[in-house]
């Protein structure tokens, strides 16, 4: 089997990460923009730390905190008018995975004038100006891979950029996570697990991909049951962060796969959190395979007895009330039946049928 290694972004972990490894950010250059979300930053000191770090450098920055969860392109080209204004040099995204990859999105645009938010996604491969990651979920692991999933109002779903932006340096510190409300932390920390899952579970998996997926799955095992009895302490807070930057690096190695693909359409259409619409599929994504061998693994790895009992946990810490209808599952389902991107990367030959009967038995049963 042949396969490319990459994982090149520089990782700080641990508490206090930002002020400790300021030194860093010199070598970026003498302007920078933050982009971030509207509150989160604000509250949990990750802002703080950044700009406190930024004026000790003597950087100078702005400051974009008007990104949106799952990002839409026109906030996204939006950012970048700023970023070309104001000349910056590079950006520091701080938050989830939105104002991570809207970051990317960002420095790309700022670094190609002859493209806009409407065309980009059109564009050949292009680099971006750097990239600085604090994350602030666990997660999407943004912070280490190449992607960046934007929301395309005019195709009505969520797409990936198709640009390979890897941040520079991740700062990853946990304790900005302390305050993090129940749902936030379950729906992120399941988007991590899933991550893993599809990983593990992929066409492209190889030994790389499968070290980080296996560690990662053990990790989440802890993770799984804290997260169903509700103890929400630091050291889940660490291992969730853990669990989310070894999922990022396993997806740059394969991709992600059938759960992600049927997930935006429930994100876009349905307003479902990204984790929870990826969590929501996870029993009858796992029961469509017909060859069980590395399904079964997984579950040995997280310490479940089987698929149904996983459906059991998944289900009582993901509360979904909203409806759709039958009509409205057989279009997602024929939408990405024909994406085949994500169809490859699904080991097994998947029929439109099974994909409709995925998502029916899923939201409907
Ligand atoms: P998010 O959309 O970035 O944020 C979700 C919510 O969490 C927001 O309300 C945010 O508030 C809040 N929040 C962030 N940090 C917090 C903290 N420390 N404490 C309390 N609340 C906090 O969520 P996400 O799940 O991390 O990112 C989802 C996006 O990433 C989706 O667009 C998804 O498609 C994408 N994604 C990307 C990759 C990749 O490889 N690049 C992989 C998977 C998913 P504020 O808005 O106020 O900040
Ligand atoms: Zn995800």
């Amino acid at each position: 089997m042949s396969f490319k290694y990459l994982m090149p972004t520089k990782c700080y972990f641990g508490k206090g990460a930002v002020l400790e490894h300021k030194d860093e950010l010199k070598n970026f250059g003498k302007k920078a923009m933050i982009v971030t979300g509207k509150r989160s930053s604000k509250k949990n000191g990750s802002l703080k730390d950044m700009e406190e770090a930024l004026i000790s450098n003597g950087i100078n920055y702005v400051i974009f905190d008007d990104i949106e969860e799952n990002p839409s392109l026109e906030t996204i080209g939006k950012a970048s008018e700023l970023g070309k204004e104001e000349k910056v040099d590079f950006i520091i995204g701080i938050g989830g995975g939105s104002p991570i990859d809207a970051s990317k999105a960002i420095g790309v645009l700022i670094n190609n004038k002859d493209y806009s938010y409407e065309n980009i996604l059109a564009a050949p491969p292009l680099k971006g100006i750097p990239v600085i990651a604090v994350p602030t979920t666990a997660g999407t692991g943004s912070e280490v891979t190449p992607y960046s999933i934007v929301t395309d109002h005019k195709a009505k779903t969520k797409k990936n950029l198709g640009q390979l932006i890897y941040p520079e340096i991740a700062f990853c510190d946990a304790s900005y996570m302390i305050d993090m409300s129940y749902d936030v932390t379950v729906n992120t920390g399941i988007d991590a697990f899933s991550h893993l899952a599809e990983s593990y579970l992929n066409s492209n998996a190889n030994i790389m991909s499968d070290i980080y997926c296996e560690k990662g799955l053990k990790i989440f095992r802890q993770c799984l049951s804290k997260l169903l009895t509700g103890e929400l302490d630091l050291k889940l807070r660490e291992d969730l962060m853990m669990v989310s930057t070894l999922g990022g690096i396993a997806i740059t190695q394969t991709g992600t796969s059938l759960p992600h693909g049927m997930g935006y359409h429930l994100t876009y259409f349905k307003g479902m959190a990204h984790g929870m619409a990826n969590g929501i599929l996870y029993e009858e994504y796992l029961k469509v395979f017909k060859d069980k061998t590395r399904v079964n693994e997984l579950l040995s790895f997280i310490g479940v007895g089987s698929i149904e009992e996983l459906g059991e946990k998944l289900r009582s810490i993901l509360k979904w009330n909203g409806t759709v209808t039958k009509e409205e599952l057989l279009s997602y389902a024929k939408s990405i039946a024909s994406n085949k991107g994500k169809l490859k990367n699904h080991p097994e030959e998947i029929t439109e049928k099974e994909l409709y009967n995925i998502y029916y038995r899923s939201l409907i049963r």
